[in-house]
């Protein structure tokens, strides 16, 4: 499907799952043991501190999701991720389906229904941005790929001269376009927004 029908092709609904959970583990996170690794929590994911008193580790999320971008923790970000889901970009980025908050079933992952509207109204797992210095369309010679992977193409990122490519704030943070970068290292990053709601 070319990116361009991508928000026309959106329709559908979405679940409404409500819970409350929370674990001793999760109260006993520290910031300190968390790793720097940079990651992004599955669209519709509560804040921080929120999801992790919700998620009940369950998997459920990541056994729903088509692409298999939802990873998870081991003991490397702290007891309180422990067997928490996660994306890292780069390897695998997000495709907006919507599946996992679908069936999240304590409401960590809210469900969002899969319109180009709700989606961007509520998915903000991050922004991305772009470094000049490594963005061939910056040093000359003309790109846009990350434009053409995007699934928001002239809302959430747009391109200029040499298909320079510009992120907007309506950008959602899926990380298609970091994915798609052709450049080594990457050019365009998402930066994680950990205070989504
Ligand atoms: S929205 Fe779809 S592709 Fe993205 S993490 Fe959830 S299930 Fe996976
Ligand atoms: S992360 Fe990249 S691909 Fe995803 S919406 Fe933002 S600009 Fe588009």
């Amino acid at each position: 499907m070319r990116r361009r029908t991508f928000i026309q092709s959106m329709g559908g609904g979405a679940l409404a799952a409500l819970a409350t959970s929370a674990t001793a583990a999760n109260a006993a996170a520290s910031p300190s043991a968390r790793s720097t690794k940079r990651y992004l929590r599955p669209p519709g994911a509560l804040a921080e501190e929120e999801f992790l008193s919700r998620c009940i580790h369950c998997g459920q999320c990541g056994e729903a999701c088509p692409n298999r971008c939802i990873k998870y923790f081991g003991a490397e970000n702290g007891a309180a991720a422990i067997d928490t889901p996660y994306i890292e970009p780069r390897e695998k980025a997000c495709i907006l389906c919507m599946k996992c908050g679908d069936v999240c079933p304590t409401g960590a992952i809210r469900p969002i229904p899969r319109e180009a509207g709700a989606i961007l109204e509520h998915v903000h797992m991050g922004k991305a941005k772009v470094d000049e210095n490594l963005c061939l369309s910056f040093q000359g010679k003309s790109c846009g790929v990350c434009y053409w992977a995007c699934p928001l193409p002239d809302v959430a990122i747009t391109v200029g001269y040499m298909e320079q490519p510009h992120v907007t704030d309506a950008c959602v943070g899926c990380g298609l376009c970091e994915r798609s970068c052709i450049q080594m290292p990457q050019a365009i990053r998402v930066m994680p927004n950990r205070d989504a709601t």
